[in-house]
């Protein structure tokens, strides 16, 4: 895989359609096609990274903002108190089937733990 076959590289460009929610100049994120909750939001950095397994140190910042724009998102949306789960599924046993790095905001329901 390479950035030029990326689904979500697409999506950042704006060259796949996508419901956004926030924008800025490291992140982008919009609404999941296929919610597994009442929300369902993807936050995607700019910049291609292939998943968690071969993101580095130099990312640290990145990841960082990633996941505290996931917690601003959950505020402004009004579900932060009740509470959210956060996922960043990895390669195959992880269930990664987007393969440029991406976190997933859950919210508007009660989740089990561990999950399936
Ligand atoms: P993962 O399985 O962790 O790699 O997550 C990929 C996610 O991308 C899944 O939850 C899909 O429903 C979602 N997805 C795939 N294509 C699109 C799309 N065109 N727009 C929005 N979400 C998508």
């Amino acid at each position: 895989m390479s950035s030029a076959d990326c689904l979500f590289c697409k999506i950042v460009a704006g060259d796949i359609p996508s419901s956004k929610i926030y924008e800025d100049e490291s992140c982008y994120a919009f609404n999941d096609v296929s919610p597994q909750a009442p929300t369902h939001i993807l936050i995607v950095p700019r910049r291609y990274i292939d998943s968690m397994d071969l993101a580095s140190a130099g990312d640290k910042e990145l990841l960082g903002h990633l996941l505290l724009t996931a917690a601003d998102i959950a505020r402004d949306q009004g579900f932060a108190k009740d509470g959210y789960r956060v996922v960043i599924n990895t390669n195959e046993d992880g269930g990664q089937t987007v393969f440029h790095l991406h976190v997933h905001l859950l919210g508007g329901r009660q989740f089990i733990f561990p999950p399936g």
